[in-house]
C-alpha cells in the first residue's frame, strides 16, 4: 500500500507557513514504513529539532482506479479516518530553500499516524466534517473539511491522474491551521465530529 499526502489544502495553514497558494493540489508520498499504528508512541527522530504535528482527515481507497472521474470518485472509498502527518519542519525548510524533495522531512519512520476508520455513512456530510487535535488536553488545531481548497472527490480524481490507486491506499487530505512543535511527554489526541479517534504519546 502507499500513502498519498496532500499539502496546502487549507488556506489558513498556507498563510501560517507563508506558502504560496498552489494552482493544483501539492502531492507527496510516504512509504508503508512510515506508518505509526494507533496506540504506539511516536519517537522524536534524532535528525530533527522541530517535529510538527499536522492533524488530517484520512480516506481509505477500496479498489483499483486510474483516471477516476470526479463524479465516480465516491465509489473508490468507504472509510474515513483521522491521522497525523508528522513533519520535520526544520528539514523541510532546508529542502524547500534548496528546491529539494521533501521525503526526509515527511516520509521517515513513524511519520504517518493512522487512527481509527469509520464507514463513510457514519457521517452526514463528508464536506462538512469537523475535527480537532488536542495537545495535553488543549485544543491546538480545529478544522472542517468545508474549508478544503480541494474536496475529497476532487483529490481522488486529481491524484489518480498520476498514481494508480489500489485497495488499502490511504490519502492524507491536508492540515488546517495550528500546526506546532511536539516535545517529549506530550500527548496528542484527535477527534472527528467530537468522537475521540486516537491518542499518541511523544517519546
Ligand atoms: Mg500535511
Amino acid at each position: 500500500m502507499k500513502i498519498i499526502c496532500i499539502g496546502r489544502n487549507y488556506a489558513k495553514h498556507i498563510e501560517e507557513l507563508e506558502n504560496e497558494k498552489p494552482k493544483n493540489p501539492v502531492i507527496f508520498l510516504k512509504p508503508d514504513s512510515a506508518i505509526l499504528h494507533k496506540n504506539q508512541p511516536f519517537f522524536i527522530p534524532p535528525f530533527s529539532n522541530e517535529i510538527h504535528y499536522e492533524v488530517e482527515v484520512l480516506v481509505k481507497i477500496n479498489k483499483v482506479g486510474k483516471f477516476i472521474d470526479e463524479k465516480f470518485a465516491h465509489k473508490y472509498y468507504d472509510e474515513i479516518g483521522l491521522g497525523i502527518d508528522f513533519t520535520a519542519r526544520d528539514i523541510q525548510a532546508t529542502c524547500k530553500e534548496k528546491g529539494l524533495p521533501w521525503e526526509k522531512a515527511k516520509a521517515f519512520d513513524g511519520s504517518a499516524l493512522i487512527g481509527n476508520f469509520f464507514p463513510k455513512e457514519t457521517f452526514k456530510d463528508l464536506n462538512n466534517l469537523s475535527f480537532t487535535l488536542l495537545k495535553n488536553g488543549e485544543v491546538v488545531q480545529e478544522g472542517n473539511t468545508n474549508a478544503m481548497l480541494w474536496k475529497i472527490d476532487e483529490l481522488i480524481s486529481y491524484v489518480s491522474q498520476f498514481f494508480t490507486l489500489k485497495k488499502g491506499d490511504i490519502i492524507f487530505t491536508g492540515t488546517p491551521a495550528g500546526v506546532g512543535k511536539v516535545k517529549e511527554d506530550d500527548i496528542l489526541s484527535g477527534a472527528i465530529e467530537n468522537t475521540p479517534n486516537f491518542s499518541v504519546k511523544i517519546k
